[in-house]
């Protein structure tokens, strides 16, 4: 494996400046809560995590309820559709960051179910068309692994305006 590919050297004040990228391998514990949501996105299923004392479902599920601080360890699924909250439109390409090619768009989308938005890339939609309150369904990959991209993206729903 490459650890560091140098891209371009400038000299400034009689220093050479290498830019660069370097590239850290690292295995990466998910943790209890997001290995049990990761491993439902491994079988199509989107689960969040209630908090009793505030009444409000996380989706994605988090150990600590923001509001209130309580540990929260009551799963519940909730549905693979939901509402567009706010999005943005990515005019550019950038292969070591966007998992899409552009343009596309980021979204925060409200499953049914849950009380908290989660951030993830809208597709297979007419961008210009996009809005928010449209209604959207998750597209699950083909051999789901485990991770957060096992939803390719949400898609608007037939009809959605
Ligand atoms: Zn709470």
């Amino acid at each position: 494996m490459q650890n560091e590919t140098v891209f371009e050297v400038e000299e400034r004040g009689g220093l050479l400046l290498h830019q660069g990228v370097i590239r850290v391998p690292y295995t990466w514990a998910a943790g209890a809560v997001a290995s049990k949501f990761y491993v439902g996105l491994r079988n199509r299923k989107i689960y969040g995590i209630r908090c009793r004392m505030c009444n409000i479902v996380l989706v994605p599920p988090k150990k600590t309820c923001h509001q209130c601080f309580s540990d929260l360890s009551e799963w519940v699924e909730v549905s693979d559709e939901g509402t567009l909250q706010t999005f943005t439109v990515v005019h550019y390409s950038e292969p070591e960051l966007h998992p899409m090619k552009a343009p596309f768009a980021y979204g925060i989308i409200k499953l049914d179910g849950a009380d908290t938005g989660m951030t993830h890339l809208v597709g297979e939609a007419d961008l210009k068309a996009l809005r928010e309150g449209m209604r959207l369904k998750a597209v699950f990959e083909e051999k789901p692994k485990g991770n957060y991209l096992d939803i390719k993206y949400f898609k608007p729903m037939k009809g959605a305006r």
